[in-house]
């Protein structure tokens, strides 16, 4: 059988045109659309108010799921993380996280990582390639799917560096929070990165309320780029940018600081953090690092004395501070680390 197009990559003109050849009516060519965007179509047999025989002719050339489980982890405290499987054989994860009644998606952008920070499991092996709009979106409709109702916020904190993939995810994040789509709220949608200060810029000119997190980890330049090997500009442009976006979007930014016991959490550390922030409406995350298999092996996380010793230090240095307590840290659950343990065979070279 010929290879088919993922659904969710057409666009609407392609979907129409398609839906025709297929001997299908305009109308058919919408509600498709509507079953692909707005109510996240994963089994043809669902579509029923489309006809049997144009179902039949488009399923042979449209692929509704490009992504396949292959594990589902839960952790004692709720957590679900799911391993996916991609069509080339490669393997991304997606995270649902319970907070009480609601829950916090975390998407993937990206099948490895090309930041290599150190403290990460994602970039160990760097990256092999971007994940397309269809990958993007189906994380959405799959997390939908097994909670029986679309998750309360998304947070692209998965596998991968947003800004390296930005046109594929912005298209499917349009999408989502198109009113033809999902009419997903952009305020609920979190974007981190960890660098690439003018396209921030971009997606602040995009003109979108998403949030925005940028991973900065360190105010002093030297010492950003230890835990960040790769990165290429100063964090001040980064503020810089991530002020602009603020200023574009109505939205605050955050910075997240992945705390490393006497790497980044000294008072040397919180007072030029203060300096780098002082008078910028944003807020701090602070992360300890949750532990993973890193070459190095010196990284310690901090421990909880420590922790708000450093969040006192930055509060009474005028900043705003957020704590983000491990989620599902039993069940591997900083991202990269599932898909790491994958056999070569998944994970095909
Ligand atoms: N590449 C993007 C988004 C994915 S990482 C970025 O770096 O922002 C999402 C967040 O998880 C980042 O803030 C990152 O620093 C953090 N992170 C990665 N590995 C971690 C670990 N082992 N423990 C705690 N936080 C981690
Ligand atoms: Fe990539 Fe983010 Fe991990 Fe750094 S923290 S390696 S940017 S996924």
């Amino acid at each position: 059988m010929p290879e088919r197009i993922p659904a969710r990559d057409l666009d609407a003109g392609a979907l129409d045109a398609l839906v025709l050849e297929e001997g299908g009516r305009p109308f058919h060519a919408r509600e498709l659309h509507l079953w692909l965007h707005a109510r996240g179509l994963l089994d043809w047999n669902r579509a029923t108010n489309l006809p049997k025989a144009l179902r039949d002719r488009l399923s042979e050339t449209l692929e509704l799921r490009t992504l396949r489980l292959l594990e589902e982890e839960e952790a004692r405290d709720g957590t679900l993380k799911f391993l996916l499987g991609l069509g080339d054989g490669e393997a991304i994860e997606a995270v649902l996280i319970p907070r009480g009644t609601r829950s916090t998606l975390c998407m993937s952008t990206q099948v490895g990582c090309p930041v290599g920070c150190i403290f990460c499991a994602s970039g160990l092996e760097g990256v092999r390639r971007n994940l397309s709009r269809a990958e993007i979106l189906e994380q959405f409709w799959i997390a939908r799917e097994r909670l029986g109702r679309p998750p309360d916020n998304i947070v692209v904190m998965g596998i991968g560096e947003p800004m390296a993939n930005l046109r594929n995810l912005t298209e499917a994040l349009d999408l989502l929070v198109s009113p033809k789509g999902a009419a997903y709220s952009a305020r609920r949608i979190t974007i981190s990165t960890s660098g690439h200060p003018e396209r921030i810029r971009r997606l602040a000119s995009l003109g979108k309320p998403y949030e925005l997190a940028v991973s900065l980890h360190a105010a002093d330049p030297d010492l950003r780029r230890e835990l960040v090997p790769t990165a290429k500009h100063d964090p001040e442009e980064l503020v810089r940018a991530a002020a602009f976006h603020g200023r574009a979007t109505g939205r605050e930014p955050t910075f997240e600081i992945v705390l490393l016991a006497d790497r980044n959490d000294r008072r040397e550390d919180a007072e030029a953090l203060c300096s780098l922030l002082r008078g910028l409406p944003c807020t701090v995350n602070l992360i300890p690092w949750n532990p993973v298999e890193v070459p190095g092996g010196d990284l310690r996380s901090p421990g909880d004395r420590r922790v708000e010793r450093f969040r006192g230090w930055l509060e009474r240095g005028g900043l705003k501070t957020t704590l983000r307590r491990h989620r599902g840290r039993d069940r591997d659950a900083a991202c990269g680390q599932l898909r790491l343990r994958r056999p070569p065979a998944i994970r095909k070279k």
